[in-house]
């Protein structure tokens, strides 16, 4: 079958796609770009889905953490819009399909449970309600929404910081680790929940395949770790010093504080449905993830 994936361009979808691609599934990709196999999000709202979608995922969303972007009142709209409305117009487009999808798995933020050092969150904890990112979570999740009567299984999962190579934090700090001016962000203390790339799509798989995954799902490593704790193994897998701290306050002054708190503070997060449900980490602890993504040479 086909399983649509709005998104499927950045760095989550892209070994998404990979993955799927490989286990014999179709990938049609919605994104703001034409392109082969993809339709931008007015061909999905004027067509709707293929009648071969077996799965529809949501992993659209402009980077909250782009440093080139001001933490502004119209910035934050991109941020919200990116995520709620093509989040809804995947729902729409499954309410109105002839043969429905059998799952929507759609992507939620831990940014959802409130910062905390001794809390341990499972998927059961409390937030969504305290600033602009728990709330941006918990729009999220409800933007995912389907009457059950249409009996499409939902899955929103809440992401931690994903760990890879190719995008996200490690792209951006790879360079400053690999020259020993690396470090952790402020005293370090900080929970940083954390996922291998390759576990996060993972978790994406096995909530399309097992029937039994269903509501809210932690993506996080079963390791709960500090944020100096992922600098200290970060730096050994490169074989480099990691002491230079980060203080809060410069990475206040280039995010603003609403933002920054994704580096400055954590919540301790468990997987415990992925676990539950019978999912197995390929990286569920911080060293072995940090050998596979410090990987330097490449023969791309
Ligand atoms: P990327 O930054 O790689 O972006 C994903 C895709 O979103 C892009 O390829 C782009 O597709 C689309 N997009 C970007 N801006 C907009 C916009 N303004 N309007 C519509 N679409 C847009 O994200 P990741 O793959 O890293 O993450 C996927 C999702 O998971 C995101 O929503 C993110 O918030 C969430 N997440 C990620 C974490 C991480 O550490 N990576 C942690 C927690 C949550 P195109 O250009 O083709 O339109």
């Amino acid at each position: 079958g086909t399983v649509v994936i709005g998104g499927g361009t950045g760095f989550i979808g892209t070994a998404l796609s990979h993955s799927l691609k490989r286990r014999g599934y179709d990938v049609l990709i919605v994104s703001r770009k034409p392109g082969v196999y993809r339709m931008t999000w007015s061909d999905l709202n004027q067509k709707g889905l293929p009648n071969s979608t077996t799965a529809v995922v949501s992993l659209a969303g402009q980077n909250v953490l782009d440093p080139t972007r001001r933490w502004t009142e119209g910035f934050k709209q991109n941020v919200w819009a990116s995520r709620i409305n093509t989040t809804k117009y995947l729902a729409e487009a499954i309410k109105v399909s002839n043969i429905k999808p059998k799952v929507f798995v759609t992507a939620s933020g831990v940014g959802f449970y409130p910062p905390n050092q001794d809390e341990v969150y499972d998927e059961d904890g409390p937030g969504g309600d305290f600033d602009f990112l728990s709330h941006l979570c918990y729009d999220w999740e409800n933007a995912a929404n389907l009457p059950s009567h249409l009996d499409v299984r939902t899955v929103k999962i809440r992401i931690g910081v994903v760990l890879g190579r190719q995008g996200g934090m490690i792209k951006q700090l790879i360079f400053p680790f690999y020259m020993g001016f690396g470090g952790p962000v402020g005293s370090g203390d900080q929970p940083m929940p954390w996922i291998h790339v390759e576990d996060i799509v993972g978790i994406f798989i096995h909530a399309i395949e097992s029937e039994n995954v269903t509501g809210i799902v932690n993506g996080v490593a079963p390791q709960i770790i500090t944020n100096k704790e992922f600098a200290t193994a970060f730096g050994k897998a490169l074989w480099r010093p990691s002491v230079v701290p980060l203080p809060t306050f410069a990475i206040n002054m280039l995010f603003s504080e609403e933002r920054g708190k994704i580096m400055t503070e954590g919540q301790k997060v468990i997987p415990k449905k992925a676990l539950r449900t019978g999912y197995s980490f390929k990286y569920p602890n911080i060293t072995c993830a940090a050998k596979e993504f410090s990987k330097i040479i490449y023969a791309d």
